[in-house]
């Protein structure tokens, strides 16, 4: 090594993949850097009621990761952070961060006197916009760190100053302003993971006009004790309990038209979900609408149990059409058996859309050249020398191959540093 060379790691992205890969580095001995985007850890799992195959809530397996993050002082992490450029190679990178403003310092206790003070409503990011929460607020309850955020149109207004003045701790700071930060890296994990794909491209579904065709991530929050009913899965037109759900499969997936892959995970998600309504209502009728089911290895034994409920109709065929009914509380799916080429009109007062995972960095490319694949995820675990791609920004994958692939990428990230 050089005395230019660094033997740190950067890893861009802190969901399951991001996560582990940094949290394995750092306890194989190396120094660790996260940027990650939004104003806390965890990903898209953060968002999630439970997990496949064990039912089972994520916060729980986070908040053993958090810990072993407090516990290291290897590993460093910046949140509302994205990487602006890199340049140089391979042991040696020179890399910008860019660190966007969140208006509340470290001296924040979370005590919520800033958001009680606050008037201003903008429309939760967390629960995708289900409700409302203060422009003064903590990104969700289980959030890490626990740490309180402005939003920019507060930041603006005329009740700034009176929010500030509501922080007993002088943990507001208004002027706060945008950073970047350079420093010089070894070598690179980027996980910055997916995406749900845009509903609201799926014209035939109207996503956009009944309130009632939701998409999973939003049944993910509609069934969570932190989402936006508490947990309670309700019609969003009417709060009304629904009596009969209907899952979509490869809702725009394996589809020329939108995403030409297979998430593989979508069947098993919506599965999940029916046992989420099963919970709350013994007697609900519920639909699965599939082309095929995608349940491999050992998550066959969750579709089998889930099978044998005889309330969950698994129903060969993809939805052609979604219309409201003559009354128009009710949802109609048009849709044909395939096995035996009948068409049917089926009612439903909850449908839910299992959209499935388009890869960030299709619109957000990483700030070197890299080579992607057809659909934009990053082609090959070494994308190039000494940047190494993990979880979902490679291909699609649940959340134990997730954590696989983030060990992966740490050997690989290590390795590409020692062996220099
Ligand atoms: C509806 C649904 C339900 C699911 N349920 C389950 C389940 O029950 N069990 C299971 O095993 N799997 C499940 N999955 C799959 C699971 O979501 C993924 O396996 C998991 O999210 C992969 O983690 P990841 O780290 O690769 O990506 P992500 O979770 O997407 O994390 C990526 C992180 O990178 C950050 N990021 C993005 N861009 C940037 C950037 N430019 N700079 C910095 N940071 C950035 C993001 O903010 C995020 O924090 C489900 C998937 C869907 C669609």
């Amino acid at each position: 090594m050089t005395n230019t060379e660094t033997q740190n790691i950067l890893v861009v992205g802190s969901g399951m993949s991001g996560l582990t890969a940094a949290i394995e580095a750092a306890e194989a001995g190396y120094d660790t850097l996260i940027v990650e985007k939004n104003p806390y850890l965890g990903g898209r799992v953060a968002q999630f009621h439970h997990y496949f195959p064990k039912l089972c809530p994520p916060l729980c397996g986070l908040e053993i990761n958090f810990r072993r993050i407090k516990q290291n002082p290897r590993i460093r992490f910046f949140t509302m952070a994205e990487v602006e450029t890199i340049s140089g190679e391979e042991g040696n990178f020179d890399v910008s961060i860019r660190l966007s403003p969140r208006y509340v310092n470290e001296k924040c206790t979370c005590c919520g006197k800033c958001a009680e003070a606050c008037e201003m409503e903008i429309d939760n990011p967390f629960n995708f916009g289900m409700d409302k929460i203060k422009a003064a607020y903590l990104p969700h309850d289980m959030a890490f760190p626990q740490r309180y955020i402005l939003d920019q149109a507060l930041v603006e207004s005329d009740e700034a100053q009176k929010v500030k003045g509501a922080c007993p701790y002088d943990a507001i700071d208004l002027e706060m302003e945008s950073k970047t930060l350079k420093l010089k890296v070894g070598s690179i994990v980027w996980a910055t993971g997916w995406k749900p794909y845009d509903a609201s491209k799926l014209e035939t579904y109207g996503f956009n006009n009944y309130p009632d065709v939701i998409t999973n991530v939003m049944m993910e929050r509609l069934a969570s004790w932190t989402g936006p009913t508490r947990g309670r899965i309700v019609r969003p037109s009417d709060g009304e309990a629904p009596k009969t759900v209907a899952f979509i499969q490869c809702a725009g997936s394996r589809d020329e038209n939108h995403l030409p892959f297979c998430s593989g995970v979508c069947c098993l998600a919506s599965m999940k979900q029916a046992t989420y309504v099963r919970e709350q209502y013994p007697d609900a009728l519920i639909y699965i609408f599939f082309i095929d089911i995608r349940a491999t290895d050992r998550l066959e034994a969750f579709y089998t149990r889930v099978k044998e409920d005889e309330n969950i109709r698994f129903f060969k065929g993809k939805v052609a059409k979604i219309n409201q009914d003559d009354s128009g509380k009710g949802l109609i799916l048009r849709v044909e058996d395939t096995t035996t080429e009948e068409l049917h009109e089926i009612a439903a007062d909850l449908v839910v859309l299992a959209t499935g995972m388009q890869p960030n960095t299709s619109d957000n490319p990483l700030p070197i050249q890299i080579p992607y694949d057809d659909y934009g995820f990053i082609a090959s675990k070494e994308a190039i020398a000494g940047v190494f791609g993990a979880g979902c920004s490679r291909i699609p994958m649940n959340v134990s191959e997730a954590v696989q692939d983030g060990t992966a990428a740490a050997l690989k990230a290590i390795q590409s540093i020692a062996r220099r």
